[in-house]
């Protein structure tokens, strides 16, 4: 079959959460992955499930990632009972540590900021923090507690959504590029896949970092997709003595930790191109982090390094929402919270498809922002 509801570009987290979403409303939804799916950002991520912003250019992000991050269990619970299988979803909490000298000064700040945000962060004593996670370095100055903070094994997530979208019907196509988007005159017909036309009422982009790569020169696309990657480089470490129950983070580096026992340490951000070679300087900056978080990891044993394509965008937010052209939607530039802000970028685009339109505020996310920049510079109104 050859014609379908919904083509979908991309089988990462992203395209398979919207063909999840999808395929629920009895749509007929194909992905086409230009390898198997889920390989790419989806693989290499953390698992972090945190909406605290990492900067101020986050912020407009942080009610797209409350909203994601509350509808995590129902999402998570979903896909486990369609697929038979565990995406090790934890809602243990997180712990920021302050390592600079004027570290409650610096708590003090955030969790003011953080409120005004409406996240759920308390300050805690080191002791109290302690008593939470007993391996961080005597050198803290200061603590951050984040009770509702979350983790996903992104590995175990992705096989559960292919395996859950599977069973709702969807159709997967692995090894199969998607060349062109169909468009004309303003309207999107379908895809080039694999050399084939593939009919469909709606297309949705979601190739990651590389869907820039599907403008192919075309300026009205190339201006919806100015997506680049950013590399970051990750590694695993186990040591039998060493046991972390929760996410521990510095301004430096994070530490998440996995069921088997492993801790996954990250990660650098770097403009790298496509090259996804790991490197010794990435690797010490990551090591030299989580060494300073928890001293006592210097024993552990490395047991894994890998580096992973961030979907980066010009203001780093995502591109979400329908376009200016009929039947082409955009899910792409999740950056650094793709595994996040994968459930309520899939319901965003249910209801864009279904209902023809949202209720929630996505006015800074809309893919023809970039337009409306351009534009302004040039002094068009
Ligand atoms: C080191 C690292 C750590 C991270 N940690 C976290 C974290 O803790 N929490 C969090 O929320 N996020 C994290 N992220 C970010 C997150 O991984 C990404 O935002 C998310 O995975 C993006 O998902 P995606 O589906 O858009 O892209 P991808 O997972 O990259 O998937 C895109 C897919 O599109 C396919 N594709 C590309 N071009 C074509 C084409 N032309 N035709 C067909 N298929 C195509 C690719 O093969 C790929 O499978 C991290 C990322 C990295 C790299």
């Amino acid at each position: 079959m050859n014609t379908f509801d919904v083509a979908i570009v991309g089988g990462g987290v992203i395209g398979a959460s919207i063909a999840f979403e999808l395929a629920g409303e009895n749509l007929r939804v194909v992905i086409f992955d230009r390898q198997q799916p889920g390989q790419e950002a989806s693989w290499a991520a953390a698992g972090m499930l945190s909406s605290a912003p990492d900067s101020p250019r986050d912020i407009p992000l942080t009610p797209l990632g409350r909203e994601s991050l509350r509808l995590y269990p129902s999402f998570v619970a979903a896909i486990e009972e369609e697929s038979g299988r565990s995406a090790s979803y934890m809602r243990d909490g997180a712990i920021e540590i302050l390592l600079a000298p004027h570290g409650e000064i610096d708590r003090d700040q955030m969790v003011a900021e953080y409120r005004l945000l409406d996240l759920a962060v308390e300050a805690i004593s080191l002791s109290a923090a302690r008593k939470l996670e007993k391996s961080f370095t005597p050198d803290a100055r200061a603590a951050l507690w984040f009770p509702e903070e979350a983790t996903v094994e992104p590995r175990l997530l992705m096989e559960a959504l292919l395996a859950a979208a599977q069973n709702r019907g969807v159709a997967i196509r692995s090894d199969c590029r998607v060349t062109r988007l169909l468009c004309e005159q303003n309207r999107c017909l379908g895809v080039i896949a694999g050399g084939e036309k593939i009919e469909a009422a709606h297309a949705v982009v979601a190739a990651g970092c590389f869907s820039g790569e599907l403008a192919d020169g075309a300026a009205h696309l190339a201006r919806l997709l100015p997506t680049r990657p950013v590399r970051g480089q990750m590694l695993a470490l186990r040591h039998e003595s060493f046991r972390l129950n929760r996410v521990l983070r510095s301004e430096r580096g994070y530490l998440v930790p996995r069921r088997d026992g492993r801790i996954v340490a990250g990660s650098t951000k770097e403009e790298a191109g496509f090259e996804k070679r790991v490197t010794a300087a990435g690797i010490r900056k990551v090591l030299d982090a989580a060494i300073e978080l928890c001293p006592s990891l210097a024993a552990a044993e490395i047991v894994e390094t890998w580096s992973g394509l961030r979907p980066g965008t010009p203001d780093d937010l995502p591109i979400l929402g329908p376009t200016d052209i009929a039947g082409l939607s955009i899910a792409t530039g999740h950056y650094r919270n793709g595994i996040l802000l994968a459930p309520i970028t899939a319901k965003l685009i249910r209801e864009w498809i279904v209902r023809g339109r949202t209720d929630f505020d996505t006015a800074a996310f809309s893919p023809l922002r970039f337009d409306r920049a351009l534009s302004s510079r040039a002094g068009i109104a």
